[in-house]
């Protein structure tokens, strides 16, 4: 428990965690937010003492790959670096941003509550060294206990609690406009310490972490200030945050998957429901393009990863629970059966052949739409949460397995030709006006939560604008007219994939954008 009556916002609590556990700079387990309310000359400063929240239902473990994070039988949320592998699913399902990568140890690491402390009847170190005794650990389960006694009689906040992780930290007179993290101006004219994190989400030096222009040596905002007699609340010092967790490999990802998943898709669908004749020839190039795409799936998963000497990791200790490793089952299982299937197509083994190819198409499903509940796993990102996700991604690999066929039966030369091309070109339509319309949907309706409102509107505002309006908006526009009325099929695929790789990147980097403390 914080109480927020006594903080003198000192910072000895951030000194001696660092000491405590070896924090590197640049990274925090523990920190403390200042934020002024007011108008000059009338402004108040709080201060809130930021960390993990031990959650009751915490989606930190829940998405961890390989149980690295765990909850204790008393309650802590504890962390065991030798199983990490450096996937940063946990800081993307924290609501309250309180994990990091090690730059050393290339790790994920959080405030573990000193648990070896705990373990030998000794207080964390934050609590020893607080010269207000403003923070109070205890067991809330033994009535006679201190901060029982205080649960029972102060009132107290929590921070997010509409994320539903049930938060085992609370404060003491917590001020919303520091515990929300959107209740602040967090446009860079305030006096937040900013870095310009390395991949790993790092600050990579001190000199990265500056005041920002245009503002008082000490922090403190005159009638300039931003927000000042607008009634805005200004965070004023913060911790630096992490930047863009799942960049460009993520994105890729994305979209090789679909691909992977969409070129055995249409075929597939052609041939077995359909009941079109599909040469063999066709169907081995479908295979063959499928299996590489599966490859660069795997090679980027494992590039992503901040351990990748561990990736083995998530199959040899996999959580069951985690969609990580529920996807690395899917994947491996279409990897095996694909294979299979196409040698099957290529030696001509005929009954066998049917079999693995309704068990190929059976398992194309899975690997298309899995990543949207894997994203929803990520509890700290709104938008990710969208019901609409998995149809997105469908959407996605019908996008793009009807490019990729339309491509390959041009790179035959006898283009027109394969029975399945009038459902490829038909897929590839419809997916994308599918995809323009869930765009659609995603930038103009309204969202359930502000974070969600924050992320659509930076997807076609800003930063991602031309990205979202240029190479996917304007290309899927294009490509919907080339396989259309203009009929020109390959300059279509193209553009279509070219619009799935903008339309994954936007999609992955603006929820990421949007502060989550
Ligand atoms: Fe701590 Fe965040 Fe995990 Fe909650 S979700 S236990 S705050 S790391």
């Amino acid at each position: 428990m914080i109480d927020n009556r006594k903080c003198i916002g000192c910072h000895a609590c951030t000194v001696a965690c660092k000491s405590e556990h070896d924090v590197p700079i640049g990274v925090n387990r523990t920190w403390v937010k200042q934020v002024e309310t007011g108008a000059f000359p009338d402004v108040r400063r709080s201060f809130h003492v930021m960390r993990c929240n031990h959650c009751a239902d915490a989606p930190c473990t829940e998405i961890c790959p390989t149980s690295a994070l765990y909850t204790r039988d008393d309650g802590i949320v504890d962390f065991d670096n030798r199983r990490c592998i450096g996937c940063k699913g946990c800081m993307q399902a924290c609501p309250y941003d309180a994990l990091y990568i090690d730059p050393d140890n290339h790790t994920a690491a959080k405030c573990n509550f000193c648990s070896h402390r705990v373990d030998r009847g000794l207080q964390p170190a934050c609590v020893v060294a607080c010269p207000e005794q403003a923070i109070v650990a205890g067991d809330v389960m033994d009535p006679g206990s201190f901060i029982s006694q205080l649960l029972a009689t102060q009132p107290v906040q929590v921070r997010r609690p509409e994320k539903g992780t049930a938060p085992s930290l609370y404060y003491i007179d917590g001020d919303r406009a520091a515990l929300e993290p959107l209740a602040t101006d967090n446009q860079p004219r305030s006096v937040a310490v900013e870095s310009k994190p390395d991949r790993h989400g790092c600050a990579t030096s001190t000199a990265d972490v500056r005041p920002l222009a245009g503002l008082g040596v000490a922090g403190f905002l005159g009638p300039e200030g931003a927000g000042a007699g607008k009634g805005i609340p200004r965070k004023v010092y913060d911790a630096p945050k992490n930047g863009t967790l799942w960049g460009w490999e993520v994105s890729a990802y994305l979209s090789t998957k679909a691909v992977a998943a969409g070129a055995l898709l249409v075929p597939l669908l052609a041939l077995l429901v359909g009941g079109v004749a599909v040469s063999r020839h066709a169907l081995m190039l479908a295979g063959f393009a499928s299996l590489l795409m599966q490859g660069a799936t795997g090679a980027l998963l494992v590039a992503d990863l901040d351990r990748p000497d561990r990736f083995l990791y998530v199959l040899l200790r996999g959580n069951p629970r985690s969609w990580l490793v529920r996807g690395a089952w899917i994947l491996s299982a279409l990897g095996a059966v694909s294979s299979a299937w196409l040698a099957s197509v290529c030696l001509e083994w005929g009954r066998a052949q049917t079999v693995l190819a309704w068990a190929t198409l059976a398992l194309c499903i899975p690997t298309a739409i899995y990543t949207a509940f894997l994203f929803a796993q990520a509890k700290g990102r709104d938008l990710w949460q969208s019901p609409l996700a998995p149809l997105h991604m469908l959407v996605h690999a019908a996008v793009a397995g009807g490019a990729i066929s339309v491509l390959l039966e041009a790179a035959r030369g006898i283009a027109g030709a394969e029975g399945h091309l009038p459902l490829a070109r038909g897929l590839l339509l419809s997916g994308l006006l599918a995809d323009l319309a869930l765009a659609w949907a995603e930038v103009a309706l309204p969202h359930s939560t502000a974070a969600a409102s924050r992320a659509a509107e930076l997807m076609h505002t800003g930063l991602l604008a031309k990205r979202f309006w240029v190479l996917f908006v304007a290309a899927a526009a294009i490509a919907c007219a080339c396989v259309g009325p203009l009929g020109l099929p390959v300059i279509a695929a193209l553009l279509a994939l070219l619009s799935l790789v903008a339309r994954n990147d936007v999609w992955v980097r603006a929820p990421q954008m949007v502060p989550m403390s």
